[in-house]
């Protein structure tokens, strides 16, 4: 199959709302990563999106909505009503934007979009072109992020093509994603709200808004732990180049092998390399650092060393990225790197 990429002008955007209502799928920008998307309604289209990505059907879609409202979203039945407050207080302050809710899933949303369970996960993203798709299509997307599973999410135009080229009809180009990360996780579903997964929406702004703290599940995966949530996998967002989180900023290089470092450190010069956050903030190596990890995979290197992520609101996102798609530490002992395998779950 032809793969077209397309500037997400409302030409394209009208021509991918025509291919979502044929079944087929459309990569297409939000503000977190590209997603994949087919037509929620659509179990054939639905099964095309493991298919496309490689996903095991035991790992759940997320079903992007084109209004922030979710009561529209229960009124269709895409969600369970009644709604939590929780749900409609987060919704209404966060959305579009990068949150995702995990939420009793409604009659309309076919089980093999949740991997069979009987929760969903919502989110109306914030991207211009990610609304305006939604909006004309009418009917909400499911839509993982746009890359083969287990791989590096893409977070522009190129990066979808570097991972699905011949394998979906369109990629809709909306430029760079502005934040790069995948959106934070909530599950509203159970005794108090947990998160699933850490991202731009920190833990301490939600527990400003619910008034309450929030439990992180993601917490075990220190302990390497395998997780009992889908999508929970200590192996995730992983290069094919071996990575290894260094346990102090970078003084000294291994030999052949690709280093990031973060703004603040004092760096040794040549070898491969990527700073990040060369903007001067933990924004900027979060919108980067999946840019990094494909430019340290594509460069020929043996191992990508990556210095600790400093501290900022975006600190435990990193860190959640890093620790999944890592293959061990490593450490400098003073003459030689010495790199430590992380356990097997
Ligand atoms: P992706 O869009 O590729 O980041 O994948 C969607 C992710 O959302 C999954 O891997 C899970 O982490 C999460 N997710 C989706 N549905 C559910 C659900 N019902 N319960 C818990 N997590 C979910
Ligand atoms: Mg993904």
């Amino acid at each position: 199959m032809e793969t077209r990429t397309l500037p997400a002008n409302p030409d394209a955007l009208t021509e991918a709302a025509q291919l979502l209502h044929q079944g087929k799928l459309v990569a297409f920008p939000t503000e977190t990563v590209y997603g994949l998307g087919g037509l929620a309604e659509n179990l054939e289209a639905v099964r095309a999106i493991f298919s496309a990505k490689g996903r095991p059907s035991t790992d759940p879609l997320i079903l992007h909505l084109s209004q922030p409202d979710l009561s529209l979203a229960s009124a269709d039945g895409w969600v369970a009503s009644p709604l939590p407050e929780a749900a409609l207080r987060l919704a209404k302050v966060f959305w579009p934007g990068p949150l995702t809710l995990i939420l009793r899933r409604g009659p309309k949303v076919h089980p093999e979009i949740t991997a069979g369970l009987d929760t969903v996960a919502v989110r109306c993203p914030a991207h211009p072109a990610a609304q305006e798709l939604l909006q004309k299509v009418g009917v909400p997307l499911a839509a993982p992020s746009a890359n083969r599973f287990g791989r590096i999410s893409p977070t522009d135009a190129e990066a979808v093509r570097q991972e699905l080229n011949g394998i979906i009809p369109l990629i809709l180009d909306g430029g760079p994603c502005a934040l790069g990360l995948e959106s934070t996780v909530v599950n509203l579903v159970g005794r108090s709200p947990e998160i699933l997964r850490p991202g731009a929406v920190t833990q301490a702004q939600l527990a400003k808004e619910l008034g309450q703290q929030l439990v992180s599940r993601q917490a075990s995966l220190k302990k390497h732990e395998v997780q009992p949530a889908p999508g929970q996998l200590v192996s995730h967002y992983a290069p094919q180049t071996p990575l290894y989180l260094c346990e102090a900023p970078i003084k000294n290089l291994s030999p052949g092998a690709f280093h990031i470092f973060f703004r603040k450190s004092h760096q040794p010069t040549g070898g491969k390399s990527f700073l990040l956050g060369a903007e001067g903030n933990l924004d900027s190596a979060a919108r980067e650092l999946y840019r990094a990890l494909r430019k340290a995979d594509s460069s020929g290197a043996k191992k990508i060393l990556i210095e600790p992520v400093p501290e900022g609101a975006w600190a435990e996102a990193i860190r959640d990225r890093l620790g999944r798609a890592s293959s061990g530490t490593a450490h400098w002992d003073g003459g030689a790197w010495k790199f430590f395998p992380k356990e097997k779950p």
